[in-house]
């Protein structure tokens, strides 16, 4: 295992509304993260941080040297009016790159001669994570990758991710696609002390241990009420002993 990436301490608020304060965690290589959270938590806000797309208002993220991130946004773009071929080559010039161009448009049964725009949702975002994985990423961040895709692609990239060669983070609301591809969840939630609750194991491992913490932490409260309780009813009777020895 080898660190690809770590983040200390990341902050980011758009105006009044802080997403988060304090976010410290690592990427390794074999890490197969799934980002979850509440909506609006700031998970793809995060991610493009991650990315390099968006800036972040106070904290630190080390890459490793040479690190090639890819993205897949929830909805990709592409160059107006471009060919699928062009997409996936837009910009290449390493000759061995270019030779995955061919592979990539084999493997996803691509037509390399189709419009972009005239595709379907789903068709572009087979374009958009072809065109990510012809540059050969270290860590490929996808951004609700099931969005849009057709069953049969769905169970395709799964099987894809559970064997890729690099290290993925995964953001999904799709619970089973989560437990088929994740093996370290990151629970993005305020409620979560620091607002990052991270699990190593697959969503089952996660649901469990946050099950034991939320557990611990209400048996936590019920220890601190019953104090509570037990000094107030002491203040009552002492208030009481001390009426009664006045008169
Ligand atoms: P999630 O992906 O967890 O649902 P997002 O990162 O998309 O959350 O958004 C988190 C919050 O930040 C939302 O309330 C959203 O409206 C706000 N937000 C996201 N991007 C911007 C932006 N560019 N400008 C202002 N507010 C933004
Ligand atoms: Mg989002």
């Amino acid at each position: 295992m080898a660190i690809l990436l770590s983040a200390q301490n990341l902050e980011k608020s758009f105006g009044s509304q802080t997403l988060f304060r304090s976010l410290s965690f690592g990427v390794e290589t074999g890490d197969r993260i799934g980002l979850i959270g509440p909506n609006g938590a700031g998970k793809s806000t995060l991610l493009k941080i991650i990315a390099g797309l968006t800036d972040y208002d106070s904290g630190e993220i080390a890459r490793s040297r040479g690190l090639r991130v890819g993205y897949l946004a929830q909805s990709p773009e592409f160059t107006p009016g471009v060919n699928v071929f062009d997409a996936l080559s837009e910009g290449i010039e390493d000759p061995e790159k270019f030779a995955n161009v061919h592979e990539w448009l084999a493997r996803l049964t691509l037509d390399g001669e189709a419009r972009v725009d005239d595709l379907s949702g789903g068709w572009k975002k087979r374009v958009a994570l072809a065109r990510e994985l012809v540059r050969e990423p270290d860590l490929f961040l996808l951004d609700e990758p099931t969005n849009h895709l057709d069953l049969e692609s769905i169970l395709w990239l799964e099987d894809f991710l559970q064997t890729a060669p690099f290290a993925t983070l995964t953001i999904t609301h799709d619970r089973m696609f989560l437990q088929r591809i994740a093996n370290r969840i990151f629970d993005l939630d305020k409620r979560n002390p620091d607002g990052l609750l991270v699990v190593k194991g697959s969503y089952a491992d996660f649901l469990e241990a946050k099950e034991n913490l939320m557990h611990q932490q209400a048996r936590r409260e019920m220890v601190l009420q019953n104090t509570l309780g037990r000094e107030t009813e002491w203040l009552r009777r002492g208030a009481k002993a001390r009426t009664t020895k006045q008169t």
